[in-house]
């Protein structure tokens, strides 16, 4: 499966070969059910959870409205703590400013928590070009490490797995047999991650929030790997994307609540971890250096454009587990960083619109994507923005012909009424037992994976009709 090792745009492709993958099929109904319902779950049980989330997203908006403010004060706090801040105009950029830092205070052995804004970067081969180990420490990050893969879920890189194929990976990798058996295997990952915190000299990490008015980093994991990155390692490096600063030490509560009840349904994440600076005179944990380095990497371009809510996102994944497109073809099929609704605005947005012409349309627009999203991103009405910048293209001979004759028809109301009645009727006469399992045309793709409904007996407009005389 090259398209769970490589970015691409065959999108199409991908996800004809994820539909027929059966582990994956697995794999991606057990969890993605879990979560679902975890994310409703987590919302009914907190009074006041719509207003919240109207709340954060005001919080958000505000940011984004005066992000160089407090991009700006954010940098002076953490200086203040003794910290350094690096400004990343690109993925370059930031890969170089981490790998300078790494080779000045002579690392050669990184642990990272996990952290997609790396995986956006590609930190990694650059890391091991400059002759640095690097380690994901996240047991999912691990699992896809050591199997040559890419995260294919925000929070859960490693959806795509079942247990038994991590037994399988894992195995491979140490050299011996491991049963498929969950615990095991997180006992056998603990033992093997230990050794790796114990002989590193550089954690990195993203950054689930950076706060403006005090400096503070914070991070929400479930396996204490975070703990461990940004304690033990003599330096440590947060890579964030520059919209993850919030204003105040008191928006921080609002987000908390949100953030891992939509993702998983939990109250709270197991680990949240707040960190101000590097370790100071008398403290007896954390690095000797702190470096912050905020990415740009496109972002301040969709801050101009109709796409700025896009910017909102905290990443919780909730809109991947509820989007009935996600849920079938999981994570790699959308062959970018981001995937799932957020990743066919993202993609499109920092690689281009051109390349991904398929994303902005892996979509029903059914809004469960929204609906379940902690800021209430309006993701459909963002994928339809991205259709109509597709438009804008001189459209075929084709498209012209077939918009011709639909205008032609909703001009003429007999011309509409006889050609549905004819569809109809052609439809009717294809279906069996209600359904259709060959359309004509275009429409065969629909029915290469699924039947199409048959089209009732009488038409609304006819039932209608009867209902008012
Ligand atoms: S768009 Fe919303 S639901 Fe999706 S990952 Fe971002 S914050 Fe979560």
């Amino acid at each position: 499966m090259t398209y769970a090792q490589h970015e691409h745009h065959e999108f199409l492709e991908a996800s004809t070969q994820a539909l027929a993958d059966v582990t994956l099929q697995t794999a991606l109904t057990r969890l993605t059910d879990t979560l679902l319902a975890g994310n409703r779950r987590g919302y009914a049980a907190l009074a006041d959870s719509s207003d919240l989330r109207d709340h954060a997203k005001r919080i958000k908006e505000h940011t984004l409205a005066h992000l160089d403010l407090y991009l700006e004060q954010l940098e002076a706090s953490v200086v203040k703590l003794g910290g350094k801040v690096h400004w990343a105009a690109t993925a370059e950029d930031a890969r170089r400013i981490v790998v300078e830092i790494a080779q000045a205070a002579n690392c050669k052995h990184a642990v990272k928590s996990k952290s997609m804004t790396s995986e956006e970067i590609h930190l990694n081969p650059a890391l091991e070009q400059a002759g640095i180990e690097v380690t994901e420490t996240d047991f999912g990050e691990f699992i896809i490490q050591v199997a040559g893969e890419r995260p294919s879920h925000l929070v859960a890189p490693a959806v795509h797995h079942t247990r038994e194929s991590v037994a399988r990976v894992l195995s491979q990798h140490l050299g011996e047999q491991l049963a498929d058996d969950p615990k095991s295997l997180a006992m056998t990952g603990r033992r093997v991650l230990r050794e790796k915190f114990r002989r590193a000299d550089l954690g990195i990490s993203g950054a689930n929030f950076a706060v403006a008015e005090t400096g503070t980093i914070v991070l929400v994991t479930n396996e204490g790997n975070g703990r461990l990155t940004t304690t033990c390692p003599r330096v440590h490096v947060a890579i964030m994307g520059i919209e993850k600063v919030i204003p105040r030490f008191n928006d921080l509560p609002v987000f908390l609540k949100l953030l891992a009840r939509a993702a998983t349904g939990q109250t709270l994440s197991v680990y949240t971890t707040v960190i101000t600076g590097p370790k100071r005179a008398g403290e007896l944990d954390g690095p000797d250096e702190f470096h912050l380095v905020l990415l740009d990497n496109g972002r301040t371009n969709v801050l101009a454009t109709p796409f700025r809510e896009s910017l909102q996102c905290i990443r919780c994944g909730a809109c991947l587990n509820a989007c009935p497109v996600y849920r079938r073809i999981g994570g790699h099929a959308y062959g970018g960083v981001y995937s799932g609704p957020i990743g066919s605005i993202l993609t499109p947005l920092y690689d281009s619109v051109a390349l991904n012409p398929h994303l902005p349309h892996a979509s029903s627009l059914c809004g469960a994507c929204q609906a379940a999203c902690p800021v209430k991103i309006n993701i459909p009405h963002m994928l339809i923005g991205l259709r109509e910048l597709q438009h804008h293209h001189k459209p075929s001979r084709l498209e012209r012909w077939a918009y011709k004759i639909w205008s032609m028809a909703l001009c003429r109301p007999w011309l509409y009424r006889w050609g549905l009645w004819a569809v109809r009727l052609m439809l009717r006469r294809r279906a069996k037992n209600g359904w259709i399992s060959q359309m004509p045309g275009p429409g065969s793709a629909w029915t290469q994976i699924r039947d199409f409904p048959a089209p009732a007996a009488q038409s609304f407009r006819d039932r209608w009709k009867e209902l008012q005389s």
